[in-house]
C-alpha cells in the first residue's frame, strides 16, 4: 500500500489536499501551489530499517565515530554506499558525496598575563584563576597590547528589538568588556519579571549566549572581548570556563580565522569588579545602566595587554551529503535540507571497563533515520519540485562545526535553501502522542509540523526549559544563525499506553547513565516506532515544503528574520 502515494498525485491529485486556484496568483519565483499528499498516503518509515543502520553504525567495530580516525573512515564510506545504493546523486557538485571540512585543534598557553595599567599604575589578573582566553586565530601566537578598554554592556546590537548596545563607538583595536546573556530589562507592568516583549523575557535569545558575543564584538572590529562570567546568569560555574583551556577544535576559514577578534576571554566577577574599580567606575551601576535601551559603551581610561602561544594540530574531516534532484525544472535549484551529525567521541576514558563511545542514540539514530527519509523520498513520484539535500555532518560534539562549515562555505545558495530540519537523538522508547518542537514558535514551519502532527493525532508542545537556550546548541541552528528556517525536534514526553511519568524516567535514564557516556549503545528494549512516527512526520514536513508556493518565513519578532529578509530582498 505504500506505493500508494504515486496514484495520490496522478489521480486524486485533487482530493489529495491540493487545489490549485492559487497558481495564477503565486509570485514569478514561487512555484504553483503542488497537490500535497495527505500524510498517512506517503511512504511509511520502517522502525526495523533505522534500527538495522544504528546496529552498524554504533558497533564496535567503528569506534566511535571521531572524526580523524579509522571510525571516520569506516562511517563515511558506509554512508557514502548506502546514499548510493538508494540511487541518490552526489550532493557535492563537484561529483562527489563529500564536502572537506578543515578542522584545527588549538590548545592556547599564557605567554603575557593579561595586565591592566593606568597612568603609570598596573594590575595583573591571574591566567586560569581569574580570566581565561584563547585565540581562534590559526597562527602560533596572538596578542593585544595597550589596548583600550571599554565596557560594552551586554554587547548586542539587535535591530528588532531596537537594541544597540554600541551606538557608533568606534571599538576596532580595542578590548570590549561585556556581560553574559540577554540584556536583563525589567517588565514595565512588574519590575520583579523580566519583560517577555523585549529578548523573550526569561526564554534565552541567541544574544544571550557566549558564542554571540564574541561574533559580534568581532564584526565591530575588536581586539579583544572579555566576557565577565557570574555563574547565575551563565548557568554554569567558572570552572567550566576553564576547561576552554584543553584542546579545542575549530574550523580552518580561508583567512585562518583572523577575522576574529586576536583575544577571546572570560574574566571573573570579582575580576571585573577589580578592573571597573581602577577605573573608578562601579560594576552593580554599569550593569543597571546596561539593562536600558539608552547605554552607551563606557571608555574606562585603561589598557589591556596579553599575550597567548598557541599548539596547533589540524585534521581532514568529511561531511558527506547527497541530492533528490527535484522535478521542476525552474526550482529545482531551491533546497529543504535534512541534516544529521554522524560523529561522536572515539575511543576515551573507560568507564566500567568499556572504551568506547558508541553513540547509539547520539547520534546513530539521527543519521539512521535521515537516511530512511531519504528511502522515503526515491519512493515519491514525481519527486517534490524542489531539491532535497541529505547533508550528514562531522564534529558536532566539538562544537557544530560540520554544519557550520556548510553554513558558511554553502554548496548551494543559502537564500535558495527553504528549511533545515535536523534530527539529533530519536526516541528508543515507543509511541508517543506529542512531540517537542525546540524553538516553538520561531517560524512557519511550525504550522507544517502542527499539520503533519494532526494527522498523526498527536500534539505539538514548546521545550520545557526555554532558558537554557537548547535552540543553540545543535546543528540546525548553524542554518538558522545564517537565516534559513531551521527545526530542532526533540522528542515526545507522553508515551501510549505508559504511565505519565515514563517519558521522564526513561529521559532521566538516559541522561544520568548513558548520555555521552560508552554505555550509549543499542539497548535489548528498543523500541523505534515513536521514533517511525516522527520521521514520517518530518518527512511530510519537507515534502511539503519542497512543494510549497511560498519560501517559509521566520515570525516577526525572531532574531533571524532581519538576516533572512535582507538575503531574500537581493
Ligand atoms: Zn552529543
Amino acid at each position: 500500500m505504500r506505493y500508494a502515494t504515486a496514484l495520490c498525485v496522478l489521480v486524486f491529485a485533487a482530493a489529495c489536499g491540493g487545489g490549485s486556484e492559487k497558481a495564477t496568483t503565486a509570485p514569478a519565483n514561487q512555484p504553483a501551489p503542488a497537490p500535497q499528499i495527505p500524510l498517512a498516503n506517503l511512504p511509511k518509515i520502517e522502525p526495523a530499517a533505522i534500527l538495522d543502520r544504528i546496529k552498524v553504525l554504533a558497533s564496535d567495530e567503528y569506534e566511535g565515530r571521531a572524526p580523524g580516525t579509522k571510525g571516520e573512515e569506516l562511517t563515511v564510506q558506509y554512508l557514502e554506499n548506502e546514499l548510493k545504493k538508494l540511487g541518490l546523486k552526489p550532493g557535492n557538485t563537484d561529483g562527489t558525496f563529500i564536502q572537506k571540512v578543515p578542522l584545527v585543534g588549538i590548545t592556547a598557553a599564557p605567554a603575557k598575563p593579561l595586565t591592566i595599567t593606568k597612568d603609570g599604575s598596573k594590575q595583573v589578573i591571574k591566567w586560569r584563576d581569574e580570566m581565561v582566553a584563547w585565540t581562534k586565530h590559526v597562527a602560533d601566537s596572538a596578542s593585544i597590547e595597550d589596548s583600550d578598554l571599554i565596557f560594552a554592556g551586554y554587547g548586542v546590537e539587535a535591530p528588532e528589538f531596537n537594541w544597540d548596545d554600541f551606538k557608533g563607538v568606534d571599538v576596532k583595536g580595542k578590548t570590549i568588556i561585556v556581560l553574559v546573556n540577554d540584556p536583563a530589562v525589567p517588565d514595565p507592568s512588574d519590575p520583579q519579571k523580566l519583560d517577555p516583549k523585549t529578548f523573550g523575557g526569561d526564554a534565552m535569545t541567541y544574544y544571550g549566549r557566549w558564542t554571540y558575543k564574541f561574533e559580534e564584538g568581532a564584526r565591530k572590529g575588536a581586539a579583544g572581548i572579555l566576557v565577565v562570567h557570574e555563574t547565575g546568569p551563565a548557568g554554569y560555574p567558572f570552572s567550566v570556563v576553564q576547561g576552554n583551556l584543553s584542546e579545542k577544535f575549530d574550523l580552518v576559514t580561508p583567512d585562518k580565522n583572523m577575522g576574529r577578534a586576536a583575544i577571546e576571554g572570560w574574566v571573573t566577577l570579582d575580576a571585573a569588579r577589580k578592573i571597573l574599580k581602577m577605573a573608578g567606575q562601579d560594576f552593580d551601576a554599569l550593569k543597571k545602566q546596561a539593562a536600558t535601551r539608552d547605554f552607551k559603551p563606557v571608555p574606562l581610561g585603561l589598557k589591556a595587554s596579553l599575550a597567548i602561544r598557541n599548539t596547533l594540530r589540524t585534521i581532514d574531516s568529511r561531511n558527506v551529503v547527497a541530492k533528490l534532484e527535484g522535478s521542476d525544472p525552474d526550482h529545482k535549484d531551491e533546497f529543504i535540507v535534512y541534516s544529521a551529525h554522524w560523529d561522536h567521541f572515539g575511543i576515551g576514558a573507560p568507564v566500567k571497563g568499556d572504551k568506547i563511545y558508541n553513540g547509539a542514540a547520539d547520534n546513530a539514530s539521527g543519521v539512521s533515520t535521515v537516511l530512511e527519509i531519504a528511502r522515503a523520498f526515491t519512493q515519491v513520484k514525481p519527486a517534490p519540485r524542489r531539491s532535497i539535500l541529505f547533508l550528514l555532518v562531522t564534529a558536532e560534539e566539538q562544537g557544530l562545526l560540520g554544519s557550520q562549515y556548510y553554513s558558511v562555505t554553502p554548496i548551494y545558495p543559502l537564500e535558495k535553501t527553504l528549511a533545515n530540519i535536523n534530527l539529533d537523538g530519536l526516541n528508543q522508547w515507543g509511541r508517543t502522542s506529542d512531540l517537542v518542537l525546540v524553538g516553538l514558535g520561531a517560524s512557519e514551519l511550525d504550522d507544517y509540523v502542527k499539520a503533519a502532527a494532526a494527522e498523526q493525532n498527536r500534539t505539538i508542545k514548546p521545550d520545557a526549559e526555554p532558558e537554557k537556550g537548547f535552540y543553540y546548541r545543535s546543528d540546525h541552528f548553524n542554518f538558522a544563525k545564517q537565516g534559513v528556517p531551521a527545526l530542532d525536534p526533540d522528542t515526545g514526553t507522553e508515551f501510549v499506553g505508559k504511565p505519565p511519568t515514563y517519558g521522564k524516567q526513561k529521559r532521566d535514564e538516559y541522561t544520568n547513565n548513558d548520555y555521552h557516556a560508552p554505555s550509549d549503545e543499542v539497548k535489548p528494549d528498543w523500541d523505534l516506532t515513536g521514533a517511525a512516527d516522527d520521521a514520517d512526520l518530518f518527512f511530510a514536513v519537507g515534502y511539503r515544503v519542497a512543494n510549497a508556493d511560498k519560501f517559509p518565513e521566520w515570525r516577526p519578532g525572531n532574531e533571524f528574520k532581519a538576516k533572512r529578509d535582507g538575503m531574500l530582498k537581493k
